[in-house]
């Protein structure tokens, strides 16, 4: 009836513009039954064909469809709401938007793809194209068009050849529909420091870290596990009827595995793991909330050490927030003119004399009023958020402004400044640094950039770049933590450093510990020999001192000559 309408229309249309249709007679005269028609298309293809009624609002599916996704019946006056629980969370914002475009006439064309629950609990992928036809007045009359099941369509990561992060949502979403009563376990992990591989080898060089890493792990696995690959470098292993202690048992292998060093094309690399677990149904019940969980609980597990599993639990969930709490306010401060941070200098001196050689400037932050949060919480969180560029900027000119004012008063002190490895990949970083110094016009040579002994030895020649840049300045390197990193003794003889800071933890038990009076002892010779400097820090007691003093150190940094303090006390105290 409508086309009959329709053809009429374009009749007066062409009499009213003087055309002659030729094949109006043709047209006129082919009829043919629009329910017969219907039929036969749907028979004839695997898509679903749907019309709706755009006056009604009812709209009629396939009973293909109606069969896979167990749809109440062909026809459906309430398609939206039906339909609309069907479609994955993810995607219902796109689906939704598309379909409220075409309801409110604001196009006439529809295609959308999305995910959509089928009768067994699968997400299949649908790719859904539709036409809006108006009648005379232009009022909406009729929408319809075709959805094609893709099927699961696996995906599979072609990095790894592993499934990809849709695959394991499916995955864990089918085993939850299909078998409610029985546990899944969800354990995703993390490579540690892997953000330091990727920017300080190549990222070819990260990416074959991650290919063994998957093999590796594969390899691991038990008959009831499957491996996935998420984004970056980061690993989902799905359990069937899990326990934590099936959980805990395969991490114990992997972090076996990986615990020692190991070696691609001729380049040597530690890529530990981390790992964060959850439980269906005791930590969630359904994979949206259960896969954040897990992250959550791998944050932690990188927070608080590297190179463990962690389970979910409520205190995992408080230490969540406050981690978004910290970065917001964070955030703020950078915005306001980074308000509430603040430098505290601590005195080092030469280790014979005990007369002063410069200090080292610490970052500290907080409000008035507020609890102060400690460097070694917020200076990560900076570095994740991608805010330590700035304020480490913002260090360096603080710091570099009260070394020259301090230079008139001690004109042989050194200030010593901690950068964290990401403000290397700063491309003006030298630039600025040198600007700052003229500007306040102190010369480069009491300035000292201290950085972690992993950023100074990895072997990349753009990073001897900037420390070779640095040096050739005026600026001094120092290797900060030595000791603590992987690297051996043999280190010391090419790396690019003026000055090595010995860790603390050699201090600790210097009175007791034979093994630390001789690699402290070591150190000197070695860096002596080649023309490098050393600071022992964290020395507290009297008698500490007593015993590293005749170990031939340059310099000392600890509690017993100077806690950390602000500039005004540093200045009061030794400096006037
Ligand atoms: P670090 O660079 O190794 O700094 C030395 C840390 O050891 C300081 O802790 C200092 O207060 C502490 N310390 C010094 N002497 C002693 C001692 O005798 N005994 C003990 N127990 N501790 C001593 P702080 O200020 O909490 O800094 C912690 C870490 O935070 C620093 O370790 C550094 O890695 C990082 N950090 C601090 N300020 C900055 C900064 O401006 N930029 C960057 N990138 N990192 C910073
Ligand atoms: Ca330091
Ligand atoms: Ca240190």
């Amino acid at each position: 009836m409508y086309k009959k309408k329709r053809l009429l229309h374009i009749k007066r249309a062409e009499k009213a513009f003087g055309i002659k249709n030729t094949e109006e007679e043709t047209a006129d005269s082919f009829s043919y039954d629009k329910e017969y028609l219907y039929d036969a298309l749907v028979q004839s293809t695997d898509d679903y064909i749907y019309v709706c009624n755009m006056k009604t609002g009812i709209f009629r599916y396939t009973k293909a469809m109606v069969e896979e996704f167990d749809l109440p019946g062909e026809v459906i006056s309430d398609a939206a709401s039906i339909w609309g629980a069907k479609v994955h969370p993810h995607d219902k914002q796109a689906f939704l938007d598309s379909n409220k475009e075409i309801a409110e006439g604001r196009t006439d064309c529809h295609s959308v793809e999305y995910r959509a629950m089928n009768r067994k609990g699968e997400w299949v992928w649908m790719r859904c194209r539709g036409h809006l036809e108006r009648d005379e007045s232009g009022e909406p009359l009729l929408f319809a068009g075709m959805i094609t099941n893709l099927g699961k369509r696996k995906r599979v990561d072609h990095m790894t050849g592993l499934p990809n992060k849709y695959e394991c949502e499916q995955e864990v979403s089918s085993l939850i529909h299909m078998r409610p009563n029985h546990a899944v376990g969800i354990m995703i992990l993390g490579i540690d420091g892997f953000k330091h591989i990727n920017d300080l080898y190549s990222r070819e060089f990260g990416d074959e870290v991650i290919r063994i890493v998957a093999q590796k792990i594969q390899s691991l696995l038990p008959q009831a596990a499957a491996i996935y690959r998420f984004d970056g470098d980061l690993f989902c292993v799905v359990f069937q009827d899990a326990t934590k202690d099936k959980m805990g048992k395969l991490f114990e292998k992997i972090r076996r595995t990986f615990s020692h060093q190991q070696e691609f094309n001729n380049k040597k690399y530690y890529s530990s793991l981390s790992a964060g677990a959850v439980l269906y149904p005791q930590d969630g019940m359904d994979y949206s909330n259960l896969s954040k969980y897990a992250e959550y609980s791998l944050d932690y597990a990188k927070h608080s050490g590297k190179k463990r599993i962690v389970f979910f639990s409520g205190e995992i969930m408080k230490h969540k927030t406050r981690l978004l709490d910290l970065t917001e306010r964070l955030r703020d401060s950078v915005e306001h003119n980074f308000r509430g941070f603040n430098l505290n200098y601590q005195l080092q001196v030469e280790a014979d004399s005990g007369i002063i050689a410069g200090a080292e400037a610490l970052a500290r932050w907080g409000y008035q009023g507020e609890e102060n949060v400690g460097p070694g919480e917020f200076i990560p969180i900076l570095e994740a958020c991608g805010l330590i560029q700035l304020v480490g900027r913002w260090i360096f000119k603080t710091a570099a402004g009260a070394c020259a004012r301090w230079v008139k008063l001690c004109p042989w002190l050194t200030i010593s400044i901690n950068l964290s490895y990401l403000q290397l990949a700063d491309p003006g970083l030298i630039y600025f640094m040198k600007r700052i110094m003229e500007e306040i016009n102190l010369d480069p040579s009491h300035i000292i950039v201290e950085m972690t002994e992993s950023t100074i030895v990895s072997d990349i020649s753009a990073l001897n770049n900037v420390f070779e840049e640095m040096r050739s300045i005026g600026i001094k390197i120092a290797m900060d933590d030595f000791g603590t990193g992987y690297s051996s003794l043999g280190v010391l003889k090419s790396a690019p450093a003026d000055i090595v800071k010995i860790d603390r933890i050699f201090v600790k038990d210097i009175l007791t510990s034979s093994f630390d009076m001789t690699f402290i002892r070591f150190v000197v010779q070695l860096c002596h020999d080649v023309g490098i400097e050393v600071c022992l820090e964290g020395v507290e007691t009297e008698e500490e001192y007593e015993i590293v003093r005749s170990m031939g150190l340059d310099y000392i940094q600890g509690y017993l000559f100077g806690k950390p303090m602000t500039g005004d006390d540093f200045e009061s105290e030794y400096l006037s």
